[in-house]
This record gives structure tokens, sequence and C-alpha cells, in this order.
């Protein structure tokens, strides 16, 4: 199973013709709320690829219809608490007419993780089980270090990228995520080459996927390294790519020895997704993927 500590936001999308400027009050043209956050996506892509998962997080008791996408993906949430008094994690998005976005983001009900929670759940967590953790929440340095004292492997997504990621016990991490911009910041260089270098020497004992996009994605392990193409689609829309690629590769990743089976299935997976509006929504079930496959 897969027990991901991660966020749910509320995202409260406004069309605008223009962003607002200082002191301007503008109409938007259009609205909608829909369910959004690295941890609800990822949680979502990994159910749908067929493996038991369980998020842990929590919102505010207002915005419980909004979690439908999960429910209905089989998302286990009774780790997903319910609180009265904190707003759920939601961000407010202005998109203009040429598809630029601006975003506050409000961290919220995200960040009320508890120490006693996370002991909770980890008492049920085996050592052939994953954590998967995002930088959307609270607490994240303790449930590595917990996860880790438990010999349950811990795979990280550092998205969206801060600068404390560095100071992280990110050396008791089995599987570190990123994709070639968050590599970059995470090792303060300019070209994947030597983002790829150094986050070997850095972490010697961690599996690295590096997700480059159109470009497919590359596997470092134990200085050795496996290669993945993309799949040539017709991309209408980017988001959720990374959410989808990262819940496909960890729902079908048991060792070294199928990694190129889940390289290729969170390539097709994530592929179908770009090829669709919308981030949950977009991503695909287990059928698509193999039907896609097939082709
Ligand atoms: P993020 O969404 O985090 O920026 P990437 O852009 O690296 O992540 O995308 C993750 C994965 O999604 C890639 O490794 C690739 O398999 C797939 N993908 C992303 N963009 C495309 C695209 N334009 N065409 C086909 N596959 C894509």
């Amino acid at each position: 199973a897969v027990f991901n500590f991660g966020s749910i936001n509320i995202d409260y999308v406004y069309k605008v013709d223009h962003f607002v400027a200082p002191g301007e009050t503008l109409s938007s043209t259009a609205y909608k709320a829909i369910l959004g956050g690295k941890g609800a996506n990822q949680s979502i892509a990994c159910a749908k690829a067929g493996t038991r998962t369980l998020h842990i997080g929590a919102i505010n008791s207002k915005d419980q219809h909004m979690l439908s996408p999960m429910t209905e993906a089989g998302v286990d949430m009774s780790h997903v608490k319910h609180s009265d008094d904190i707003a759920s994690g939601h961000a407010l998005i202005q998109v203009t007419p040429d598809a630029e976005n601006a975003i506050i983001l409000f961290g919220g009900a995200n960040h009320t993780i508890e120490l006693d929670h996370i002991d909770e759940v980890l008492q049920q967590a085996q050592t052939n089980d994953w954590v998967l953790l995002q930088n959307e929440t609270n607490a994240i340095s303790d449930i590595i270090n917990k996860a880790y004292a438990k010999h349950i492997p811990v795979a990280f997504n550092p998205a969206p990228m801060t600068a404390d990621i560095a100071s992280l016990p990110l050396e008791k991490i089995q599987l570190l995520i990123v994709n070639e911009i968050e590599a970059m910041q995470l090792t303060n260089t300019k070209t994947e080459n030597e983002a790829k270098l150094v986050l070997q020497q850095q972490y010697p004992n961690t599996n690295i996927l590096l997700t480059l996009g159109k470009n497919g994605v590359i596997y470092l392990h134990a200085g050795n390294e496996q290669r993945a193409e993309a799949f040539v689609v017709d991309a209408k829309d980017t988001t959720a790519a990374g959410d989808t690629f990262i819940g496909y590769f960890l729902a079908n990743y048991t060792n070294q020895d199928n990694v190129e089976s889940a390289m290729r299935i969170a390539c097709a997976a994530s592929a179908i997704a770009v090829t669709r509006e919308g981030a949950a929504p977009s991503i695909p079930d287990k059928d698509e993927v193999s039907t896609f496959l097939s082709n």
C-alpha cells in the first residue's frame, strides 16, 4: 500500500482579462472550484493505477463535498481529518486569455498533521509499503525520520521546491522524484547534466527519478542510469503530468527489477493526462493505460 501524507487543495479558478493590478478591483468573467493539490492528485493517480492508497491529511468540514474525485478513485480517506476551525488548503488562481496564471496559495489545514497521527498511521504500515510525500504539508522531516526508523521506504517529491528542502534528512529517502527545474534548484546547478551529477554525489544511496517533460524520464540508481522515452502525443494541458507520473510509477514499482516497466506505464499514464484538460479529471484509469500501451 501507499501511505500518502499529502495536500488537499481547493483550486478557485477565476478567468480574468488581465491580472489584477495594485489598487484595482477586477470582475472575473468565469469561475469554478475544483479539487487540487499535488497530494490529492498523486493519491488519485496511485489508486487509479490499482494500488491500495491511503491519504493522510486534513480539510475543513464544509469542503467535504469536494473530495469525491478521491473517493471515486478508491482512495482510502479514513485518515483525512475534518476540521471546523481552519480553512482548507486553497489556491486563488487568475487565468488570462493567453492561459497565463497567477496564483495565491494558502496552506491552511494541510499544515495541521500531528505527530501522534503520524505514529498511529505508521503503525499500520509494513516494510513493503511506501510512504509518499510532497512539499505542501507540515512535519515532513518528522514523517521521514519516523518512517525510516520503522524501515518503511519513503518516496519524496519536493514540489513546490523551497529553500529549506536541502536541510531535510534526504539521505533517509529511498526515492527522490524531481522534475528538471526542481533538480537544478535543489543542486544549485544550471543544466540537467550538472544536476544529475550533483544529485548522485549528494545522495549516493537514494534512487532518483528525474522527469524531463516530453523528453521522458531518467532513473538513477547506484551510479547507473536507465532512461524511458515519453510517448509522442498532442499535448493540451500538462497540469498534473508529474503527479500522474509519480502515482503510476510508485503503484507499479517494487524494486530495481521492474523499474523499466514502471517507467513505461507511468510515461503512458502521464502522456494520456497531458492530452486532456485539468488535473484530477485528466488522470486515466488502469484500463485506459493498458489499452494505450497495447496500441
Ligand atoms: P512536472 O509536471 O512535474 O513538471 P514533467 O513535465 O517532467 O513533470 O512530466 C512528467 C512526465 O509526464 C514526463 O516524464 C513524461 O513522461 C510525461 N509528459 C510530460 N509532458 C509530456 C508531453 N508533452 N508529452 C508526453 N509526455 C509528457
